[in-house]
């Protein structure tokens, strides 16, 4: 049976051009970049290089480029980077309430030390409002951390607005970035943000890395101590092949990306159209036109998404309810509970995420077969018997 992949927001595959990319850095080029003779400053070239086409990517300087392990250490990087060198001004964070574990989990590491954290609620698509930051900033405020585009249900945050607010505040803005990134423009200047965080393995590059946009001028603590890497902020020997990897990576995004999000665009919006029209009791999740061009996320009710999934995986189909992350957990998705879902609404959910190998034929398929599997579990769904 041919598999149709449909979860390129939990990871996609490493495009071929760049594993060819990286393979000579396990080899001939293995040299450690910290070496003076010319292994280690071949390397260290291919590093450069990798780190201007990243930064090039978010109308960054190269200089302002942190490489990291991926994206939970590029967000752990900025919140407690920030928080910590900034505490003799305040000890106040601003957030969403519909962020990536990785940057709720760091609040709450923060708020364990003594930080207080303002979670913000979002409206029914999953909008922040940009006036409810302008509110919550207080003369303790250092930090303002809200993503740029959210990875369960696709909406495209004011990020713009935002930053304009926390500028006129003084107070540092980051973005984390990583579902945005080489999918729909970024600009680190339109954004107004000073921190960003990205992660190879969402467009199309290796797993493992990532990497943390640092204005310059930005007041924050080092991640990692020991060698003089990264500029003395993240030490440890850098991981070559998949800086290098991440710069063809991005590098092939950026002459992709126009063509690619409205060839996505269309299929996403033919997907949703379809699942609509073909299933009753169904909703989309998120804003319809603030999203990222491969993200629909559906609830279908009297419906469990682990059946809807289990049974899609049997017709050959993955897809995800909820994120990647907590898949094998049974708590309902912080970030559709904050659209207003209820518990039954956000276990119902659906999360498919289209890519470079998407096509029309993929989408058709999920069409025909979706229908009727829900319609097999709702009439076994006790679900449904307790709603008649
Ligand atoms: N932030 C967002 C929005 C994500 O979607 C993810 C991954 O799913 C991460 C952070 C974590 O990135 P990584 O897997 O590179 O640690």
């Amino acid at each position: 049976m041919k598999r149709i992949y449909l979860d390129y927001a939990a990871t996609t595959p490493t495009h071929p051009e760049v594993v060819k990319t990286m393979l000579p850095c396990f080899t001939e080029a293995f040299g450690n970049p910290s070496s003076i003779y010319s292994y280690g400053q071949e390397a260290k070239g291919a590093i450069e290089e990798a780190r201007v086409k990243v930064a090039n990517l978010i109308n960054a300087r190269a200089e302002e480029i942190a490489f990291t392990s991926g994206g939970t250490e590029a967000d752990n990087f900025a919140l407690k980077g920030v928080a910590f060198a900034n505490e003799n001004r305040g000890n106040h964070i601003i957030t969403s309430s519909i962020e990536h574990h990785a940057v709720i989990e760091s609040c709450k590491s923060l708020e364990k030390r003594g930080f207080r954290v303002t979670y913000l609620p979002v409206d029914e698509y999953g909008l922040v409002t940009p006036d409810d930051i302008r509110r919550a900033i207080t003369n303790k405020t250092t930090l303002i951390s809200v993503m740029q585009a959210n990875n369960e249900m696709g909406t495209i945050e004011p990020i713009t607005e935002i930053g304009k607010i926390a500028k006129e505040a003084g107070v540092y803005f980051h973005t984390d970035a990583v579902q945005a990134v080489g999918h729909i423009p970024v600009d680190v200047n339109e954004l107004g943000v000073d921190l960003l965080s990205m992660s190879a393995h969402k467009l199309y590059g290796p797993k493992g890395v990532g990497a943390l946009y640092i204005r310059k001028g930005t007041k924050l603590v080092a991640f990692m101590h020991g060698g003089e890497q990264e500029r003395r902020r993240r030490a440890s020997t850098e991981n070559v092949p998949g800086i290098v990897g991440f710069g063809k990576a991005v590098e092939l995004a950026q002459q992709e990306m126009s063509e690619e999000a409205e060839r996505l665009t269309y299929l996403r919006d033919q997907l949703i159209k379809g699942l609509l029209e073909r299933i009753d009791h169904i909703r989309l999740n998120g804003h319809p036109l603030k999203r990222l061009p491969n993200n629909i996320n559906v609830s279908v009710d009297y419906v469990e998404g682990e059946s809807m999934l289990l049974n899609l995986d049997l017709e050959g189909i993955c897809a995800s309810t909820g994120s990647a992350c907590s898949s094998s957990s049974l708590e309902s998705s912080h970030v559709l509970l904050a659209l207003g879902l209820s518990p039954e609404q956000a276990h119902g959910s659906l999360r498919f995420t289209l890519g470079k190998w998407t096509n029309e034929e993929e989408i058709g398929r999920v069409l025909e077969v979706l229908p009727p599997i829900v319609a097999k579990l709702r009439a076994m769904s006790p679900l449904l018997k307790n709603h008649r």
